[in-house]
């Protein structure tokens, strides 16, 4: 085909984003002078040119239909210039430049049904991974653990009574792209896959399904005169990544996939290195439609966390101080042979550091 006739490439990244910020973000770009926090859920920029703006932001239930949508954007029209935006933890943020609006915006998403908070010393939105509606491997819905813990953590979001912003995030496999956070509630399977050997040969590329186990727990067999594969149950850390390449081999199961918390995870900012979560809660029922024994333990760790921690210790800050003998000791949670890292094989299999093995 001559050069000519060839269809060019569709560029399908992400939009420039510039285009849709409200004009007063786009004019002070990376002029802020400061910030203040009027009141729950209300942020006031103001910039060097004295131009200010005020962010109003709003928790929503995260998967939103097309009349909810409706709704929260005729607000912002209404309100707020026609600009809104969603943040990663699905919260919704209008822009105000003018200060008088502030109030009856909030007066209208309050009269519809949603909260205003998540900002400062809250526990902000709980982010999610994508559950049942997007993904292909789930072990739970992500985002039904997310909207029932929210509802038991409403007054938590709408005032300012923790020691610092907390982070809660959910992860519906044990292995993608879970969340890290202050606190994270993280499927955890505790079987090995039950494999469909009439299945495998049909529709798994063996050699990547045993090239994806991190403890060579896999081998190619021949099962009823197919070719299969089969597990070392001994070795198996039922972590579900070969699910994935090879769905035959399921590991999702009604009682043996639990959820499990961790706590004190943090990315790096300029102030400090990343943290990572430990293991504080093991084996907790993966229970729909309201999942209360998990939000149980979150709802303990928050009550700890608030009655023990100093002003402005972040979740992880605050057990570093204490130490891990006296956060399961304040929180009376078990400490079972499960919070005991003892694989030994894990320095030289697992993908533990940015070295490249060959
Ligand atoms: S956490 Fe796992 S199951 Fe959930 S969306 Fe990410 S990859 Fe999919
Ligand atoms: S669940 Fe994980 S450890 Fe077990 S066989 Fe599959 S990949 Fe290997």
């Amino acid at each position: 085909m001559a050069m000519a006739d060839m269809r060019p490439p569709i560029e399908s990244g992400c939009p420039d984003g510039f285009q849709y910020m409200h004009p007063t973000m786009r004019r002070n770009f990376g002029l802020w002078k400061y910030h203040t926090d009027p009141k729950p859920g209300v942020l006031r920029h103001v910039a060097e040119s004295g131009e200010e703006i005020f962010t109003v932001k709003v928790g929503t239930q995260r998967i939103l239909d097309i009349f909810s949508l409706r709704e929260l954007t005729s607000i912002g029209d209404e309100f707020a210039d026609g600009y809104i935006r969603f943040t990663i933890r699905s919260n919704i943020e209008y822009y105000v430049t003018d200060e008088s609006k502030v109030d009856p915006l909030i007066e209208a998403v309050e009269k519809l049904g949603y909260v205003v908070g998540g900002t400062k010393n809250s526990v902000t939105s709980l982010s999610h991974t994508q559950g049942w509606l997007h993904c292909d491997i789930p072990g739970t819905d992500a985002s039904g653990v997310v909207k029932s813990m929210m509802d038991e953590l409403i007054d938590d979001f709408k005032s300012w009574n923790m020691p610092n912003r907390v982070h809660i995030t959910t992860s519906c496999c044990q292995i993608n792209c879970g969340g890290q956070g202050d606190i994270a509630i993280n499927v955890q399977h505790t079987k090995p896959p039950k494999i469909d050997h009439a299945q495998v040969s049909n529709v798994c590329e063996r050699p990547s399904v045993v090239a994806r186990c991190p403890v060579a727990a896999i081998r190619p067999a021949m099962v009823d005169g197919k070719p299969s594969l089969e597990v070392d149950e001994k070795k198996c850390i039922c972590c579900g990544a070969c699910f994935p390449p090879c769905p035959p081999m399921m590991i999702n199961d009604a009682e043996h996939s639990k959820l499990a918390v961790w706590v004190g995870g943090n990315h790096s900012n300029a102030r400090g290195k990343p943290t990572f979560q430990k293991l504080v809660a093991s084996a907790i029922p993966n229970n729909p439609p309201r999942w209360p024994e998990a939000a149980g333990i979150v709802k303990l760790i928050l009550k700890c966390y608030k009655e023990d921690a100093r002003d402005w210790e972040r979740v992880g800050e605050w057990v570093e101080r204490i130490g891990w003998p006296r956060f399961f000791e304040l929180t009376g949670l078990p400490f079972t042979k499960y919070h005991i890292d003892n694989w030994r094989g894990a320095r030289a299999s697992l993908n533990a550091s940015t070295h490249i093995r060959f």
